[in-house]
């Protein structure tokens, strides 16, 4: 038997050529070349750590019983215990949780937050379930992952498809099942049972210091600065709102159903009150519907993507007339994307930095639970604006120090501090 049964050399993060996997693998093999890391420490970055695929059996509200799966994949713990969402989505496999887990690792460390990279997922559509059966669903997969999740382990948050609510029933769940409340178990929770204030609005918050940053950065007055927003929900429409209240004329945004566009800015209030009783902007009286698809090509200085990833690939990227792209979504950009943008002079900060603010706060509500001890929401807005722009200044020297872009040098600057955290760590035995 021999014992060297690794794979020859990048075999195990080329492998994955498809989707969002192949788009992260192929920025860690830039960031490793870059950084002249060995073999060893790629494949250990390459492939997570730790993951788990459960099956989750629902007894629907008629009495039927349906099976989903859900996934839950650790990526890296070298900095702390692991962090990241739970996504309820159709769209849910495990490439791509796996892919989300480990920008979760990157994100972590580009902004110097003390954890591991981790995602999970349920493939579901959380529209066509009541709420008892989401309950059923959140407690069983809950249940099902149990094992290895936990304050110091693995720390669950909301992302696309879950909220607040289903954080405070994983929560509950966990704690039941260990005999003592526990809510250092998941962040995002409900500010009743030890969620944060600013929590809710953090990944919004942080993606507009950083918009607003960049447009500075470009010489761009934030007054009368246009913007188009794609997606609007938790990300999107928060930050389509502190925006507009920023003095930002939001001219556009679109959802899954269809877009609005007015030429001297929506009013995005009214408009977050059409979606909050109709579920989608189509229909909003105060604006012009347009194809979604225009969304990405219109005239203005700012565009945020706010959906899913890949949107932005090599077919849709040559007609970007926006000066700056601020990543509100994990990985909206196709690798042939970026270097169509790059080429054109059109700036993107990358998801790893723009939407970050999400898990700063998320770790703030954790220090904060571990602590017992509370913080005004003018406390947590406060530090996220620090810590946003603080991370944005040094991306922004890093860049002029290398002349890479934006993400490739975020990147290299995360994933320098995770093989590091490895190097000095050594491998146990
Ligand atoms: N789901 C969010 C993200 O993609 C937040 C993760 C967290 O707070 O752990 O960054």
């Amino acid at each position: 038997m021999t014992l060297d049964t690794a794979p020859p050399r990048h075999e195990v993060a080329a492998s994955a050529a498809e989707g969002p996997l192949g788009n992260a693998h192929s920025q860690l093999r830039s960031a490793v070349a870059t950084l002249g890391l060995d073999d060893g420490i790629h494949r250990m970055l390459a492939q997570p750590r730790r993951e788990i695929t459960v099956q989750v059996p629902l007894r629907r509200d008629d009495g039927s019983v349906e099976v989903l799966t859900g996934h839950r994949v650790q990526h890296n713990f070298a900095r702390g215990p692991a962090k990241g969402g739970i996504r309820y989505s159709p769209a849910v496999t495990l490439d791509e949780v796996r892919a989300l887990a480990m920008w979760m690792t990157w994100k972590c460390s580009l902004v110097d937050v003390p954890y591991g990279g981790a995602k999970g997922g349920i493939t579901i559509d959380p529209r066509h379930y009541s709420r008892d059966e989401l309950e059923r669903v959140t407690r069983r997969y809950t249940t099902e992952i149990l094992p290895i999740i936990g304050p110091e382990r693995d720390i669950p948050a909301p992302d696309i498809g879950t909220d607040e609510q289903t954080m405070a029933w994983m929560m509950d769940t966990y704690s039941v099942s260990v005999g003592h409340t526990a809510p250092g178990v998941v962040t995002g929770k409900p500010v009743s049972v030890g969620g944060s204030l600013g929590r809710s609005s953090a990944t919004s918050q942080g993606v507009v210091h950083i918009a607003l940053a960049a447009l500075a950065h470009l010489g761009i007055a934030r007054a009368g600065a246009t913007a188009a927003v794609q997606g609007f929900g938790k990300v999107g429409a928060g930050a389509a709102l502190i925006l507009a209240e920023a003095g930002v004329e939001v001219l556009a945004v679109s959802d899954q159903y269809g877009a609005v566009h007015h030429p001297d800015g929506l009013d995005v209030r009214a408009l977050d009150q059409h979606v909050a009783a109709t579920g989608s902007v189509v229909g909003f009286s105060g604006a012009e519907s347009f194809p979604p698809e225009q969304l990405l090509g219109l005239d203005v200085d700012l565009l945020v993507p706010a959906a899913v990833e890949g949107v932005r690939n090599e077919h849709n990227a040559g007609p970007v007339q926006a000066k700056v792209i601020v990543e509100g979504a994990n990985g909206p950009t196709t690798g042939a994307a970026d270097e169509i943008l790059s080429a054109n002079g059109v700036l993107v900060v990358p998801d790893i930095l723009a939407n970050a603010g999400g898990v700063i706060v998320s770790y703030f509500e954790w220090v904060q639970g571990n602590q017992s001890y509370w913080w005004t929401e003018g406390e947590v807005n406060h530090r996220l604006e620090q810590r946003m722009l603080m991370a944005w200044n040094d991306l922004l020297e890093t860049q002029c120090r290398t002349r890479l872009t934006l993400r490739e040098a975020a990147t290299v600057t995360a994933v320098e501090k995770v093989a590091h955290a490895h190097q000095v760590r050594g491998i146990y035995p």
